[in-house]
């Protein structure tokens, strides 16, 4: 706990004011059920993490209300959505309040005319569009962690989409929305002043700055959307490979071939297939030649998605594929969603089994580079591996950012067997990872292109990564939150409030 108790009881007194006693949790229950993300957590000293309290708000007034008595009081204020971020974005580093946006998650307004939708930032994209598909609309950001992430998650990380080839990423779906600055004043982001609006070029655009920051900038509190019509037909062929040379051009090929119902193409390579393979009770067993595995898909009408799937077809014939049938293609991407779901485990050395958790670090890269970061990320995590039992190598998988396919998103998926985790496995971990993230820099990636590269180890190098950028950041971190409340410790920006030249 950071708050002394008599400062704690001056906090829960100014809260009342703006929020009913139900809307203000402090019970050490309610507390650690707001601490944890999923990965990649040092779990071993989570309780050295917890919030003082959780809030509960219900609109923009009592957030505005509740970041205005924290920066008051100097107490640090961390955004929680669907707490599935990756980065430890919602974990508070510092104490203070947690702010649960869960029950704002109303559909405010429904525009057919205009195509958008206009929610609460506490809405999953699963609820929501079981609402829309009563009009035949749909809104497509589809992480894997749909059904559990919310929208105002999507707009803290600025979300990468696994249909992003056809509709865009977060950063594109979201038109605009409220937002609670750090001081507690509320701002509309967007495109000019309507919420609707798409393009604009009047003064700076704002919008991108106030995506993807992490909860350091404040607090999106309700967000227009754009909407599509709910796609007739979803086509989802996943092709097996004798070798990754094959899928790896094959995956190119895909992407380059300009079809316009192509929503995104994913890669897996040997290890992965291996992983699903032995230890992935939810995966169709592969045969043992199979060593890479390709999925395509696509999204329209019926009558467009049927011949543009032949072409697909057509070109990953001539790479060398072996369609899996219809079963196991449906099967697998429905599955996207919810593999995460089930009992994870790896293997010791020794070949034993044990329970492990899924870890992953990311980066985007142009496809060149894809093989070479590929097994520069292998040899790392071999090494890891080498040295503890506590690592385990899950493979990695690849998926197209946008419909040329100039570059992909790729990760390594490590297996962490968290009951075995102490302060020296902790250690080589975050070497790893930031070892991981310079590859991707040597190859002029972005780093944790998915998750946000807030998260110990790699987020040393987001100066190296941004140059005179960082300093950029700097200089808007501490002129928007000049007490230093929002989400304080991540990103490096607790270097905005030293005294001297920051670099
Ligand atoms: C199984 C699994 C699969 C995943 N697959 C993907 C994927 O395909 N693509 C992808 O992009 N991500 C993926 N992720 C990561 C994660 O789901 C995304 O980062 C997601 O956008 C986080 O949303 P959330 O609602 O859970 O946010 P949280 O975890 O609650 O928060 C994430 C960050 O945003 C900040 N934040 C939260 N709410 C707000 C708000 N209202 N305003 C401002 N900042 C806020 C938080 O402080 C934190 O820093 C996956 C995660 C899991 C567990």
């Amino acid at each position: 706990m950071t708050v002394t108790v008599e400062a704690l009881d001056e906090l829960v007194t100014a809260l009342r004011t703006v929020l009913a006693d139900d809307q203000i949790l402090t019970s050490k229950t309610d507390r650690y059920n707001r601490a944890r993300v999923p990965a990649p957590f040092p779990v071993h000293r989570w309780s050295e993490r917890l919030p003082d309290l959780a809030v509960l708000p219900t609109s923009t007034e009592q957030v505005a209300g509740v970041v205005r008595i924290a920066n008051e009081l100097r107490v640090p204020v961390v955004p929680r959505d669907g707490g599935t971020g990756l980065t430890d974005g919602a974990v508070p580093l510092r104490g203070g309040i947690v702010v649960d946006v869960k029950r704002m998650n109303q559909v405010k307004e429904l525009d057919l005319e205009n195509r958008t939708v206009t929610v609460g930032t506490g809405i999953s994209m699963l609820k929501l569009n079981e609402q829309l598909a009563k009009h035949d609309l749909f809104y497509p950001d589809d992480p894997a962690s749909y059904p559990c992430s919310l929208v105002g998650g999507r707009i803290g990380t600025s979300g990468w989409s696994l249909i992003g080839s056809r509709y865009g990423h977060s950063r594109d779906l979201v038109l605009s929305f409220d937002h609670v600055l750090p001081t507690g004043e509320v701002m509309h982001v967007g495109d000019g002043i309507g919420h609707k609006i798409s393009k604009s070029s009047s003064g700076y655009q704002l919008k991108h700055l106030f995506m993807g920051h992490q909860g350091t900038l404040g607090i999106a509190t309700e967000a227009t959307l754009k909407l599509f019509p709910k796609p007739e037909a979803e086509l989802s062929p996943f092709w097996a490979f004798d070798n990754y040379d094959d899928a790896y051009r094959c995956v190119g090929a895909l992407a380059r071939a300009g079809v316009a119902t192509f929503a995104g193409a994913v890669l897996f390579d040997e290890w992965k297939v291996a992983y699903l393979r032995r230890d992935d009770e939810a995966y169709i067993p592969q045969p043992n030649d199979v060593r890479a595995l390709v999925c395509a898909v696509m999204y329209g009408y019926e009558d467009e998605v049927r011949p543009a799937g032949k072409r697909l077809f057509r070109i990953a014939k001539d790479h060398g594929a072996r369609y899996l049938g219809d079963e196991i293609s449906e099967g697998d991407w429905a599955a996207r969603h919810d593999r995460y779901a089930t009992p994870l485990h790896g293997r010791t050395k020794a070949g034993q089994v044990v329970p492990m958790s899924w870890h992953c670090e990311d980066a985007a890269v142009n496809y060149t580079n894809l093989p070479s970061v590929s097994r520069a990320w292998h040899e790392i995590v071999a090494d890891l591996r080498r040295r503890t039992d506590v690592f385990d190598d899950w493979g990695m998988f690849t998926y197209t950012s946008g419909s040329t396919g100039v570059d992909y998103l790729t990760e390594i998926d490590v297996g962490i067997w968290e009951q075995q985790l102490d302060d020296r496995a902790w250690e080589m971990w975050v070497k790893a990872k930031r070892d991981i993230a310079a590859v991707a820099l040597a190859h002029n990636g972005s780093i944790s292109a998915c998750h946000g590269s807030c998260r110990e180890g790699e987020v040393d190098l987001v100066p190296q990564e941004l140059g005179r950028g960082f300093d950029v950041m700097l200089d808007l971190k501490r002129t928007l939150d000049p007490n230093n409340i929002m989400n304080p410790g991540k990103y490096l920006l607790d270097r905005a409030y030293e005294t001297g030249p920051h670099a």
